[in-house]
């Protein structure tokens, strides 16, 4: 049995980190003066011995945020050979001393809310309104999972052990929630890391890194490894002396990985082709409230987004619906991140292949209800687009873009539009607009995703409230929801506590 007594609170009792009132006047002024200092800042960050790279400002593309030394293989080789040494003095710490370290990461998170907003507008182009949940949720990460580890270790008759090294590899467009997500897990679990973050948002990772190392978390035990991709897969993912890789990516990255090395513990959250259905039984004023919210914050780049609006026929015949669609998205305020009135800013970078293609073409009956047209000046800078009359199986219903189009389709029963759905192979979230009880029971019961949900936005799952995972193409490894309480298991290796004979 593990050493007792460890932490002395339930899960189920957990309560969230607040965001941030921006209704409150001096909110908005404490922000505006952090965006003040930051906006001429340029971080240099010795992170390597190779060579020098630049992060730019995606609302000001010729803008160089930070300055990077890439760590090489041999950087990286060191980097898994310094964790493994540490491995067994950190797995050996109680938890209590792990959640007392974690307890002071959030509190650095708090203290420091303002500079990690400034740091995610800079260096990813997010909005103040999209960046503020996410230290939220960063919070939320490093408090909630030491006390699933706790109930595990209590509930179990049976010995829960780290499994070692764990690198943490993670995407652009959340780059402080996701990375924290992944290493509050790993080293609440008693595991070692090494973190690879996306190469978009190096300066967001790092800041995230300093709370902490900062916090007392040995830099042995969480490395930062900016390096590149190839250089990734090379020293981390076809290391013996890693068994654990914490992937959000592509799907195509979590093929790769499993293709180079069969015998992964891969836990990964991968794409998505996310739809909301609206039913003649909807709301309809509150249904578009909700779509033009989850296709369009941050500009369309999140996994969770939804992509197709599926509507049964009377809704997409109706007039007045197209118009309030049209006018909803038309009057999105686009523009620099920097500016608070902005709801939505720029792409992380100009849109290529996949994304390009459904920015510009349509197919067979489409038409642009909402043309997505580009802004001068900045390269980065789309305002949204809806592609209406989309059919099944055409590249916008089977295709993720990442990027601010929605396609719309319509549909004559709910089993038609939950078909739909499924076809796309992806299963991560799934949205239902319908005021009556048999739809959403038949909805629940048969659609194909991860995450539901009924009258409300695709986006913005909360730690504990809504852990998030998919199924099908969306997901790869044992299927635990990121901020749920089965997380850390794949984390923890399973012995009866006897050696083996
Ligand atoms: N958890 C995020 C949300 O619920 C999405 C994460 C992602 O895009 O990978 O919106």
């Amino acid at each position: 049995k593990p050493e007792q007594p460890v932490v002395a609170e339930d899960w189920t009792r957990f309560v969230n980190e607040p965001d941030t009132d921006w209704s409150l006047p001096h909110n908005a002024q404490w922000i505006e003066s952090v965006l003040r200092n930051w906006k001429d800042r340029c971080d240099t960050l010795d992170t390597g011995s190779g060579e020098v790279r630049e992060s730019t400002d995606p609302s000001r593309p010729e803008v160089v945020v930070c300055r990077y030394s890439v760590p090489t293989l041999a950087d990286v080789e060191t980097a898994v050979e310094t964790a493994t040494a540490a491995q067994s003095e950190w797995g050996q710490t109680s938890l209590q001393h792990r959640h007392d370290l974690l307890r002071r990461v959030a509190q650095n998170l708090r203290e420091r809310r303002g500079d990690l907003i400034a740091a995610m507008v800079a260096d990813g182009g997010k909005t103040v309104l999209e960046a503020d949940p996410e230290v939220s949720e960063a919070i939320d990460f490093c408090e909630f999972y030491p006390l699933t580890v706790d109930h595990w270790h209590r509930q179990s008759a049976i010995k829960l052990e780290p499994r070692g090294n764990v690198a943490v590899v993670t995407p652009w467009n959340f780059p402080l929630a996701i990375p924290c997500g992944g290493i509050a897990a790993a080293l609440a679990a008693g595991n070692c890391v090494l973190l690879k973050p996306a190469s978009e948002t190096v300066l967001v990772a790092w800041h995230l890194c300093q709370a902490f190392w900062d916090a007392g978390v040995p830099k042995d035990v969480l490395q930062f490894l900016p390096c590149a991709g190839r250089v990734a897969e090379a020293g981390l993912v076809k290391n013996p002396q890693i068994e654990t890789v914490i992937l959000t990516g592509g799907t195509s990255t979590a093929k790769r990985m499993l293709s180079v090395r069969s015998d992964l513990h891969l836990l990964a959250e991968t794409g998505g082709k996310n739809a909301t259905i609206v039913t003649s039984m909807a709301d309809r004023d509150l249904a578009v409230k909700h779509v033009v919210q989850s296709a369009f914050g941050h500009s369309g780049q999140k996994c969770s987004a939804t992509s197709l609006l599926l509507l049964e026929n009377d809704v997409f015949d109706d007039k007045t619906f197209r118009e309030m669609l049209a006018d909803a998205v038309s009057s999105i305020r686009v523009g620099s991140s920097w500016d608070l009135s902005t709801k939505m800013g720029p792409l992380i970078k100009p849109p290529q292949a996949e994304l390009n293609q459904g920015l510009k073409s349509l197919e067979d009956d489409e038409s642009w209800l909402v043309i997505p047209e580009h802004i001068v000046d900045n390269p980065n800078l789309y305002r949204p687009g809806v592609k209406w009359n989309i059919r099944p199986g055409s590249f916008t219903h089977l295709t993720e873009l990442f990027g601010p189009v929605l396609g719309v389709m319509r549909f004559s029963r709910l089993e038609e539009a939950i078909e739909i759905v499924r076809s796309t192979g992806y299963g991560l979230t799934s949205g239902l607009e319908s005021l009556d009880d048999r739809e959403i029971t038949l909805w629940r019961d048969s659609v194909h995703a991860g995450n539901l949900y009924i009258n409300r936005p695709t986006t913005g799952a909360i730690v504990l409230r809504q852990p998030f995972g998919g199924v099908g193409l969306s997901a790869y490894g044992p299927g635990v929801k990121a901020g749920g309480p089965h997380y850390v298991l794949p984390l923890m290796r399973v012995t009866d506590g006897k050696p083996a004979v």
